[in-house]
């Protein structure tokens, strides 16, 4: 560790790049451009602020011209960025593709690869965590009936006698 890392409490560059955002940030909310260019909606803290490519510029023809070019450059929230790239992927980590048959979507829009929701199932740890969630849904709808009978003996003592 260096005496400015340790003065800092940080590595040296870290800090500098810290600083540099900072910077950034401040100029962004001066220029009126904290808005998402995903979502339209304003950002509101430096750590939401994500620095992106409106094209991608791998794919580019000159990806040096179009990773430079301060045309192709845009703001947005980190979370948008980063749901986008996830979007565009189209193969698991796993290397499974997204497709039709491969893919499906959890209620909150994400989606999971089917090929490896099965081998995790086979796991060891999968059928621990499935005996978990049976268990938790017997419990569940144990504790259901237990009240329902509790709520039919309550009506059946406090209705009024013939
Ligand atoms: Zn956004
Ligand atoms: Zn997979």
């Amino acid at each position: 560790m260096s005496e400015k890392d340790r003065l800092l409490g940080m590595p040296h560059g870290t800090a500098q790049n810290k600083l540099r955002k900072m910077l950034l940030w401040q100029l962004v909310v001066e220029t009126g451009n904290d808005t998402c260019f995903r979502c339209g909606r304003p950002i509101d803290s430096i750590d939401d602020l994500s620095i992106e490519h409106k094209e991608a510029w791998q794919g580019a023809s000159d990806p040096k011209e179009a990773f430079f070019d301060l045309e192709n450059i845009a703001f947005s929230h980190l979370r948008c960025n980063s749901s986008e790239r996830q979007r565009a992927k189209t193969h698991c980590s796993k290397g499974h593709p997204y497709d039709k048959k491969n893919t499906y979507y959890w209620p909150n829009g994400w989606r999971k690869c089917r090929e490896c929701e099965n081998n995790y199932n086979r796991s060891d740890k999968g059928r621990c965590r499935n005996e978990r969630f049976r268990q938790a849904n017997r419990d569940a709808l144990a504790r259901k009936e237990r009240e329902r009978q509790a709520t039919r003996r309550r009506a059946g003592v406090s209705s009024p006698g013939p």
